[in-house]
């Protein structure tokens, strides 16, 4: 069902007004997880000062270790979608067990399944069941045959709207947290008629390689970026070495909005 072959034209995924597959590059920026309301409403007001439509932000956090910070829960869903409905903006966060699709389809506009689970594939059935878009993150260590039959699972339950996700995978490369498989775009854009997003701040794990992966991402055909911002990164309850702060994540979005942005510097 997600193949090209069965569907030759493209999938628009609409979350409300928001399509993503079309000409226009969408963004998907929040923190990596969301810690209060405040620091949620700081974040929203930028993204909304940018003309960026989607707010993400993490409620249930799939963290490497057990005593790193879990996430704020249902509380953490709650505050998103109060801030999303203040500025205007579209929310979207993980939801990581199949229990809690439920929860996703009352307070999300988007529901996001982390690369930690794309292969859950009780999850992935009940994402199929709802009538909320899906983002779909490729697995660290998923070939793209896998992540498309991951995608696969939630359509075949009757849920088309899938954006995919690349987000890096596991490679013997250090220099960045995970290698970002650029081609991985293209790639899927030709084997499936489903919009195709980059997560750029987990696939490089380094703030100074935003920018540029996000350019990369755009110019080999990307539908849309997504990135961490954090009112101050430094003190960020997780991912503190790779969130923008918010000037910084003003310039990284006015540098992408220029008409040249594909022009080397
Ligand atoms: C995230 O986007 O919050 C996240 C945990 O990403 P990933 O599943 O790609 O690691
Ligand atoms: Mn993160």
């Amino acid at each position: 069902l997600v193949s090209r072959e069965k569907k030759p034209n493209d999938t628009i995924v609409s979350i409300g007004d928001v399509h993503v597959g079309n000409s226009e590059t969408q963004f998907v920026m929040g923190p990596c997880s969301v810690e209060s309301y405040e620091q949620v409403d700081q974040v929203a007001q930028s993204v909304k000062n940018q003309g960026v439509n989607l707010l993400r932000g993490g409620a249930f956090k799939p963290r490497t270790s057990p005593y790193d910070f879990q996430g704020l829960g249902e509380e953490g869903l709650k505050i998103l979608r109060d801030v999303g409905d203040k500025h205007g903006l579209k929310v979207v966060s993980e939801i990581t067990h199949p229990q809690d699709i439920a929860l996703g389809e009352h307070y999300l506009d988007m529901i996001q399944i982390g690369a930690r689970n794309m292969q859950n594939f009780d999850l992935l059935k009940e994402a199929g069941k709802v009538d909320v878009p899906i983002i779909l993150k490729r697995g660290m260590a998923a070939t793209i045959n896998e992540f498309l039959n991951a995608a696969e699972y939630i359509v075949s339950q009757g849920n088309a709207n899938i954006i995919l996700c690349e987000r890096g995978i596991r490679t013997y490369e250090t220099a960045t947290r995970n290698t970002l498989d650029i081609t991985a775009v293209p790639v899927l854009k030709r084997e499936t008629h489903l919009p195709v997003m980059v997560d750029v701040t987990h696939s490089t794990g380094r703030r100074d390689l935003l920018l540029p992966a996000a350019k990369a991402s755009l110019a080999i055909g990307a539908d849309g970026v997504m990135a961490e911002v954090h009112p101050d990164p430094a003190v960020a309850l997780s991912d503190s070495q790779q969130q923008m702060d918010i000037p910084t994540f003003e310039s990284f979005i006015q540098q992408l909005k220029q008409p040249n942005v594909l022009a080397h510097d």
